[in-house]
C-alpha cells in the first residue's frame, strides 16, 4: 500500500526541481517557427498600395475554394482585387496560394490565435487581411 505512494513522491520529486515545461498560456505565448504557416497577410509596396494585381492564381490553386478576388483597374489599367474574402474556417493552411503568387502579395503569418465565436467571422476581408493581426489575450499585468 505504501509502496505505490513512495513511488509517487519519487517521481514527484524527480521532476519538482527541473525546469518547468508547462507555459502559462495566454500570457505566455508559443515561438513558433519562422516558417509556420499562420494567418494569411496580404502585402503592400512600400508606397503603402496593395501588391495583389488579381491574377486569380491564389483562388484557382486552393484546394478548399476560400479564396474569392473581384478584379478592378486603375486608370492606367493596373489591376487589384477590389474586394478579397478568405474564410478561414474553409482553410486547410496547405501554403499552395503563398506558392503560387507571382507577385509574393500573399503570405502566411505567425499568427495563431485563429478561433472566433462564429463562421461569419472567420471570414476575413481585404481590409482585415492587409493587417498584420495582433497577439491576443495580452495580460494586464504585462500591458500596464
Ligand atoms: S492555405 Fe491552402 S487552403 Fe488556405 S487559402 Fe491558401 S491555398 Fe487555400
Ligand atoms: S494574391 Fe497573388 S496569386 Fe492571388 S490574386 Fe493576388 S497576385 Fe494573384
Amino acid at each position: 500500500m505504501i509502496l505505490p505512494l513512495l513511488q509517487g513522491l519519487k517521481l514527484t520529486l524527480k521532476y519538482f526541481f527541473r525546469k518547468k515545461i508547462t507555459l502559462q498560456y495566454p500570457e505566455e505565448k508559443w515561438d513558433v517557427a519562422p516558417r509556420w504557416r499562420g494567418r494569411h497577410v496580404l502585402t503592400r509596396h512600400a508606397s503603402g498600395k496593395i501588391k495583389c494585381v488579381a491574377c486569380m492564381l491564389c483562388a484557382t490553386v486552393c484546394p478548399a475554394e476560400c479564396i474569392k478576388i473581384v478584379g478592378a483597374a486603375e486608370p492606367d489599367n493596373r489591376k487589384y482585387p477590389e474586394e478579397y474574402t478568405l474564410d478561414l474556417g474553409r482553410c486547410i493552411f496547405c501554403g499552395y496560394c503563398v506558392e503560387v503568387c507571382p507577385r509574393e502579395a500573399i503570405e502566411m503569418s505567425t499568427a495563431y490565435e485563429l478561433s472566433e465565436y462564429s463562421r461569419e467571422d472567420l471570414i476575413l476581408n481585404k481590409e482585415a487581411l492587409m493587417e498584420l493581426p495582433q497577439p491576443r489575450y495580452v495580460s494586464q499585468k504585462k500591458a500596464g
